[in-house]
């Protein structure tokens, strides 16, 4: 009996993997015609600094428009797209995108002033290794006239630790540029702060799983509260991510952490939206108002 019982679960966890492996296949053949047929688009978060509670740049998302599908998440393509190396034409795409549109931002706040206003773009560990991503983003900055240090690129801990060698060059090429490093969703990664200091990096980002405990007063609050203060002696900056509550965002403000980035301020948004956003800014100082 339990023989046969085997069986039909082994049947039916098949059948499952089947379609899975399916899915994934057609994931795949249609990822591989979505870049010619402009199925990505990018949305932009908006990232606030803690002490002026403006924005100060925005973090480039990317979006795929299927056309049967509708809109599937980065979470589900994004794997595929590593997997495949498709990755690469995909990430320069929305790296030269969200660049331009950095670019018209600046203008429509007018050219007088001085452009201050960030874009950060995150990179895969895949793009990382390309022998010419330097070479291609020396080519968008000119082509654009957009200045290295209005640039970041975020990179995950893991594509610092996969090959440290090859990325202390990237690094190095980067920091002659001018170009900020963030280092994403960090504390998920097991590298430690030691070591990263071993590479020229600017900004830290606190992964969202640890925002979600700075209201725990024990762990979670201690563990913000060190990174903060390590990640300041290393002379980094740090942006929370995922922030979703009021609460959040005034302890980390209370704790020093200089951006925020997260629901309580603003989803990503359409690059129309983001425009609207920037001509006429939300008082976000009334969301940090203690009461
Ligand atoms: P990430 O770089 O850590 O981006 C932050 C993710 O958290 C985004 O998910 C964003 O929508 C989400 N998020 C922001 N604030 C909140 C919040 O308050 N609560 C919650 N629950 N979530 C929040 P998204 O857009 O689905 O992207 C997921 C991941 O896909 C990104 O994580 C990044 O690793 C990757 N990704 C997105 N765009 C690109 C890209 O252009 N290139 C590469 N290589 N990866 C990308
Ligand atoms: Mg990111
Ligand atoms: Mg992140
Ligand atoms: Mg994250």
């Amino acid at each position: 009996r339990a023989k046969t019982l085997g069986k039909a679960c082994y049947q039916v966890f098949d059948t499952a993997m089947h379609q899975h492996a399916q899915t994934q296949l057609r994931l795949e053949t249609d990822l591989r015609r979505a870049i010619e047929r402009q199925e990505f688009l990018v949305n932009y978060q908006p990232i606030i600094s803690l002490t002026t509670l403006e924005i100060t740049g925005f973090e480039a998302l990317v979006r795929w428009h299927h056309p049967q599908r509708g809109l599937v998440s980065p979470g589900q393509f994004i794997p595929i797209a590593e997997e495949t190396s498709l990755i690469v034409p995909i990430g320069l795409w929305v790296l030269k995108e969200s660049c331009q549109q950095l670019v018209t931002w600046q203008q429509m706040l007018g050219g007088e002033t001085v452009p201050t206003l960030k874009m950060s773009v995150n990179l895969s560990v895949k793009q990382f290794s390309q022998p010419d991503l330097i070479d291609r983003i020396d080519q968008f900055l000119e082509q654009m006239e957009l200045q290295g240090h209005l640039l970041t690129l975020e990179i995950t801990e893991s594509a610092l630790m996969d090959n440290p060698e090859a990325a202390s060059q990237v690094l190095t090429a980067l920091r002659d540029r001018n170009i900020q490093l963030a280092i994403d969703d960090f504390g998920t990664g097991y590298s430690s702060l030691s070591y990263l200091h071993r590479f020229p990096v600017d900004i830290l980002k606190v992964d969202r799983s640890f925002i979600n405990r700075i209201e725990d007063q024990d762990n979670g609050l201690r563990i913000v509260e060190a990174t903060l203060a390590m990640a300041h002696s290393l002379g980094m900056q740090v942006v929370a991510e995922g922030v979703e509550t009021q609460a959040q965002a005034l302890q980390l403000q209370q704790l020093g952490c200089e951006y925020a980035q997260g629901y309580l301020f603003s989803k990503p948004l359409a690059a129309e939206t983001a425009a609207g956003v920037l001509a006429q800014p939300p008082a976000f100082s009334d969301l940090l108002s203690r009461r």
